[in-house]
């Protein structure tokens, strides 16, 4: 029995390889093809602030359906991409496509709506990095001052000198600098003056445990205060219950992300939650 249980395992473990190396190589063609067809679709989460109750701005999230993948998560193709390079030209396609929305809102009255965009550590890195998001940026008539760049704990500590020269010329160009996931990374708090932030947005795993755990909540209710300090707005990533939000709001964090106010949705959609959530805004009372 046990051998035969054995030898089952290996032939279940054997198959799963060969589906999950079959998926790799597939994952990689498509995702190539994909890039020069532009074939992503970009949804936007709104952010509201505790404070105004307003809709200050959204976080472009990208979205990949593939005829033969089916839908497949930014969590899956996005760390590929990164490992194989392709996140450049990934990142230049979202980028143009923000931008076009961008101009499509314009056209329909909202101005200036503020856009976060996900920038990965390799594309961060580029020495051309700048000029090259510029030339997108350029391309379709936008600003840099609609504009926040969302990096993570890992791509800001590494050759910190170089990256604090690069985040004070984007400052000075307009654009909004954010640390995304803050909490999870190995982030030494004293480079946190250093660098000219004007967001930190705490990673969800302390959002959704907090209620919960007392630990948990002392670090948002110190990440907190120390940001305020620093003259540095808080965002809370995805707070999911109103218990969430009603904790937040008492220790003072400023801006709230998550499925309570909204999912990601797609930018048509938006239009209509803008505009129903300045009809309902009163009634909500946060
Ligand atoms: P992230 O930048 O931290 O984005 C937040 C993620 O949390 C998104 O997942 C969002 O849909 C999800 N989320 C927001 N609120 C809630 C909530 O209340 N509950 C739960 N359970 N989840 C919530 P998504 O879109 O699957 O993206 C995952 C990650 O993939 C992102 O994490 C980001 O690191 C990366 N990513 C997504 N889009 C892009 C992109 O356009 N460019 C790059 N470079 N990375 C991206
Ligand atoms: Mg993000
Ligand atoms: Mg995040
Ligand atoms: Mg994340």
């Amino acid at each position: 029995f046990a051998k035969q249980n054995g030898r089952s395992q290996y032939a279940f473990y054997f198959d799963e390889l060969k589906t999950d190396s079959k998926r790799i190589l597939l994952l990689e063609s498509e995702l190539r093809k994909a890039i020069q067809q532009k074939a992503f679709v970009i949804h936007y989460q709104p952010k509201v602030s505790l404070n105004t109750q307003q809709i200050i701005g959204v976080e472009a999230l990208v979205r990949w359906t593939n005829d033969k993948l089916g839908v497949v998560s930014p969590a899956e193709f996005i760390p590929y991409a990164e490992d194989t390079g392709l996140i450049i030209p990934l990142s230049e396609v979202i980028l143009e496509k923000v931008c076009i929305d961008m101009v499509d809102w314009r056209s329909k009255g909202i101005q200036d709506l503020p856009v976060s965009i996900n920038i990965a550590a390799l594309h961060f890195q580029q020495d051309d990095f700048m000029e090259r998001i510029n030339a997108i940026i350029m391309k379709y008539n936008c600003s840099p001052y609609q504009l926040e760049l969302e990096l993570t704990e890992r791509t800001v500590m590494q050759d910190s000198e170089t990256v604090v020269t690069k985040l004070i010329k984007l400052k000075r160009m307009g654009f909004k600098i954010s640390i995304d996931d803050f909490g999870t990374g190995y982030s030494s708090l004293s480079y946190l003056n250093r660098f000219p932030l004007n967001y930190l947005k705490v990673d969800s795993s302390f959002i959704q445990q907090m209620t919960d755990l007392q630990d948990k909540q002392a670090i948002v209710e110190a990440i907190i205060l120390m940001a305020h300090r620093l003259q540095i707005k808080v965002i809370a990533e995805g707070a999911e219950t109103k218990d969430q939000v009603k904790l937040l709001k008492e220790m003072g964090c400023d801006i709230i992300q998550g499925y309570y106010f909204s999912k990601p949705i797609p930018s048509t959609e938006l239009l209509d939650f803008l505009e129903l959530w300045e009809i309902h805004k009163q009634e909500r009372n946060l």
